[in-house]
């Protein structure tokens, strides 16, 4: 399998860098990283202040020509109703998305009122490299998807449904045992 990584507007380095590698330890794939693409400006919407994450998909899939393809962009992402999505796939396609913009928020912020922050281990971790990682898990699952992997109930598989940061930071990188059955 060939995948493409096709940045869209300014995608830093160490992004594209991490997001390849880690398609290359979990998968058995060749990757390659495109040209940095201008960000869809059809995409945008302006009520929501955020960008059509489909438009991104399909940008994907025209610039990249490997077997799957997959955006990386910095800008914030919809879809549907959902308020924000750190990604996009669909199942047994050739594109993808992800976003970094809100793999950059914090684990656990503590609430306003006062309340305190649950010390689970991962306050301690350097921020860049919990961003990394989440780039990594994420890069990792929308291609599960294009592979025909759904979600998974298993919370330390890459491919475990995650809303938010935290259930990102809970998930490992790899698949689980029965999701790697299914498709190595
Ligand atoms: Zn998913
Ligand atoms: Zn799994």
């Amino acid at each position: 399998m060939l995948v493409d990584i096709v940045p869209v507007g300014e995608v830093p380095a160490d992004v594209k860098r991490e997001g390849s590698a880690a398609l290359r330890s979990v998968y058995d794939c060749d990757v390659r990283v495109t040209e940095d693409q201008r960000v869809p400006s059809g995409a945008y919407n302006e009520g929501r202040e955020q960008y059509r994450a489909e438009d991104f998909i399909q940008l994907a899939r025209r610039t990249g020509t490997g077997d799957k393809n997959i955006a990386i962009t910095t800008e914030d992402l919809y879809y549907h109703r959902r308020n924000y999505v750190f990604g996009l796939a669909y199942l047994d396609g050739e594109g993808s998305v992800i976003s970094t913009y809100r793999l950059r928020d914090e684990h656990d912020r503590p609430a306003a009122d006062g309340g305190a922050a649950i010390d689970d281990g991962f306050s301690e971790r350097d921020p860049a490299d919990v961003f990394t990682d989440r780039v990594r898990k994420e890069v990792v699952h929308e291609i599960g998807h294009t592979i025909g992997l759904e979600h998974c109930s298993n919370n330390r598989c890459v491919m475990s449904f995650s809303p938010t940061v935290r259930e990102v930071d809970v998930k490992e990188e790899n698949l689980c045992g029965s999701c790697r059955r299914e498709v190595l």
